[in-house]
């Protein structure tokens, strides 16, 4: 088992996952959300769909043998693990928009859009690029009859996870939310993992 990165609150990082890899999100400390963006490395026009991924699934809530495509309708990433079974593909990335519109008594902050247009800038992806990320553990309940919704804190405890294995070789991005009440009011780190294939897995 490989060691555990950190992600640092209200921050993101990207790295590379190639196909065959294995990428475990973990809610180190319980009720942190985690966006997450995937880019084809060799074409970074065509990225993770939430769209066309929602369609194939016909549901919106995703979990283990779910798969996760592009805006080409290429599979990207297949969730293989899931300790939660509550995270969200319907929000857009909070942003500097996201403080302004919606919280009153709020100081503004870059939030995953800027983090994730900070950390994929390097791989030539323009922030206007990004679309709706994976929000691994946003509990996001959808009235059935309405359509309406809330952002409620996360259902994970301390140390769930959620393990994605990737179908191409991708740049991901990812991210410890900024947004406060997608966590629950207060911002905590997430962990990832890189593991070689499925037998790493523990
Ligand atoms: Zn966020």
């Amino acid at each position: 088992m490989s060691e555990f990165s950190v992600i640092a609150p209200r921050s993101g990082c990207a790295f590379a996952l190639r196909a065959g890899e294995e990428l475990t999100v973990i809610d180190a400390e319980g009720g942190q959300v985690a966006d997450l963006l995937a880019v084809n490395a060799a074409d970074t026009r065509e990225m993770l769909s939430s769209g066309r991924t929602l369609d194939y699934a016909e549901r919106i809530y995703l979990t283990t043998g779910d798969r996760l495509y592009s805006n080409r309708s290429n599979v990207m990433l297949e969730i293989v693990e899931d300790t939660v079974g509550r995270h969200d593909f319907l929000l857009t990335p909070c942003s500097e928009a996201t403080f302004r519109l919606c919280y009153d008594n709020e100081p503004s902050h870059q939030g995953c859009h800027g983090n994730l247009a900070h950390a994929l800038a390097p791989y030539g992806v323009e922030p206007d690029q990004i679309p709706v990320a994976f929000n691994c553990f946003m509990n996001v309940p959808v009235d059935g009859v309405t359509g309406s919704f809330k952002v409620l804190p996360p259902l994970s405890q301390a140390g769930d996870r959620i393990v994605f294995r990737a179908t191409m070789d991708l740049i991901i991005g990812l991210t410890a939310c900024s947004a406060p009440a997608s966590n629950g009011g207060t911002f905590k780190p997430i962990h990832y993992r890189i593991d070689a294939d499925a037998t790493a897995r523990s």
